[in-house]
């Protein structure tokens, strides 16, 4: 009997956080994960926690040239193509909108939303020649809510929905299922710097009374690129303790 063929997967963002919790899980699962950071001590870091499950790539998404770089790394080394895309990295710069700087803008959309167009473009071509795919966008709950002082980054994650649902359409005949999750406030790096006062606000609105976890997040996205969710595309997940109930 031959063993079925192992799955790849693709995550940016994969040194921290979200990403790192969500390339850890897959991993254990058994797929092969090319995860990225923007350093190359953190691509390193990322091959030394995967072991034999994957490996680290230098990757800066809001970079044309850096995303080029790496298509041409895996296009020459025995990295199988991967036909799961979990679109993960993502940053913040906040400011209220009349004092929001233009690099404050671009930045955010830059890496939080052309990003996706890049690299889907390029991975969905392999998808589409293997009549198969998953791919997961992560975007927020402040994508649906919008948020006082991130008018760039709720604008980022609420463009990430539309390009869900059109590419959902497109590839669907493919085989290729294109779903999001929208986390809602998760302890990482990200959210660290939250004062005391808007943590205890944030936490009266939660139903579920707590925060959420990194493996919450991973958790929904192992649902999204597994068999269990077939029959799932274009849609929104929100993984938020009940704080939004789309
Ligand atoms: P972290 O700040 O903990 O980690 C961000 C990750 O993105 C890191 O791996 C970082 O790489 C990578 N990254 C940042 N900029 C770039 C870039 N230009 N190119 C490539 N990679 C980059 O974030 P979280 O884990 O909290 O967030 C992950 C995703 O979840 C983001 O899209 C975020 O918007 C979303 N999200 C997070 C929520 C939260 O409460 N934390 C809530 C809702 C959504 P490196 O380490 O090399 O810098």
């Amino acid at each position: 009997m031959t063993e079925p063929k192992q799955e790849v997967a693709f995550v940016s963002g994969a040194s921290r956080g979200i990403g790192k919790a969500i390339a850890t899980r897959l991993a254990k699962l058994g797929t092969y994960v090319v995860g990225t950071s923007t350093s190359e001590q953190g691509a390193d870091e990322i091959s030394r926690n995967l072991g034999t499950g994957g490996i680290g790539l230098k990757l800066d998404v809001s970079s044309k040239d850096s995303v080029t770089a790496m298509f041409n790394a895996i296009d020459t080394s025995d990295i199988p193509t991967p036909t799961i895309v979990i679109n993960n990295a993502g940053i913040t710069r906040d400011n209220l909108f009349v004092r929001m700087t233009d690099d404050q803008w671009d930045d955010v959309i830059e890496t939080n939303l052309s990003s996706l167009y890049r690299l889907t473009k390029t991975f969905s071509r392999s998808m589409i020649k293997a009549r198969y795919g998953r791919i997961v966008n992560v975007t927020s709950i402040v994508g649906i809510t919008g948020n006082a002082g991130q008018a760039n980054y709720a604008a980022a994650k609420a463009g990430i929905i539309g390009f869900t649902k059109s590419l959902a359409q497109e590839l669907g005949p493919r085989g290729i299922t294109v779903n999001a999750v929208a986390p809602g406030y998760v302890v990482t790096d990200m959210t660290k710097t939250i004062s005391e006062d808007v943590r205890k606000d944030v936490l009266q609105r939660i139903p579920l009374k707590r925060l959420g976890s990194v493996e919450d997040i991973a958790a929904a996205v192992e649902f999204l690129v597994g068999t269990g969710s077939a029959y799932i595309t274009g849609t929104t997940l929100h993984v938020n303790g009940g704080m939004y109930m789309g």
